[in-house]
């Protein structure tokens, strides 16, 4: 039987665009899973799972994939346990229902992805760092947060989006100095960084 996959993702996103789940853009997305293939990524570690979606998206890219994938709000963990059931990845996905910054794991990683809450990132990066590969990346999606990061602050009315703009500006200062890592950034969707760790 060949599964109509196209079909059942554009139900994914449909479903995250009437429920208002900021899922991965389609550039980000794209960006991910061509440099999964290019890095011969095979263990990846996601914070923000949602209704799974990238998890999904990241695992179709390539047999070799296992994505292990963490969600805190309840409604979301369920929809994920049911998208990833529809497209037989219970095998390859596994789905962790807790709040990120309560657990740790013991198993390393090639590659990162914190897309979970956009003013967290930094306690994110620090709480997963030792699961990292030694030649593994980090990506943090949102860096750009609907372009908000990149204006005077004096502009931007709301003071809890100041107040998010202000630590994500502190995770990219952190970035920037973080001796041990390259970072780059994209303007892909809501901007991400790549960090490699250097060897
Ligand atoms: N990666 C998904 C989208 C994630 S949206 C995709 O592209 O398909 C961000 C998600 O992170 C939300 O569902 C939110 O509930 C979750 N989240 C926020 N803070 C979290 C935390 N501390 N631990 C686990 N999940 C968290
Ligand atoms: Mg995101």
């Amino acid at each position: 039987m060949v599964k109509d996959i196209y079909k059942d993702i554009m139900e994914i996103k449909k479903f995250a665009l009437e429920k208002n789940v900021p899922i991965m853009q389609d550039d980000t997305i794209d960006f991910i899973t061509n440099y999964i293939a290019q890095r011969n990524i095979k263990k990846i570690l996601e914070i923000g799972t949602a209704i799974g979606y990238s998890a999904i998206m990241m695992c179709l890219s390539s047999p070799e994939v296992s994505v292990v994938t963490i969600e805190k709000d309840k409604d979301r963990y369920i929809e994920a346990l049911k998208n990833i059931k529809k497209f037989g990845l219970e095998n390859r996905i596994t789905l962790i229902y807790n709040d990120a910054l309560e657990i740790k794991l013991n198993n390393k990683y090639d590659l990162i992805v914190i897309d979970a809450a956009k003013g967290k990132n930094l306690e994110f990066f620090k709480s997963f760092e030792h699961n990292l590969e030694i030649n593994g990346s980090v990506i943090t999606d949102n860096i750009n947060f609907h372009g908000y990061v990149k204006k005077n602050l004096e502009e931007i009315p709301s003071k809890n989006i100041r107040s998010l703009v202000k630590k994500i500006r502190a995770y990219i200062e952190f970035l920037d100095n973080n001796t041990f890592y390259i970072t780059k950034y994209y303007d892909l969707g809501d901007g991400i960084s790549v960090s490699e760790r250097r060897i």
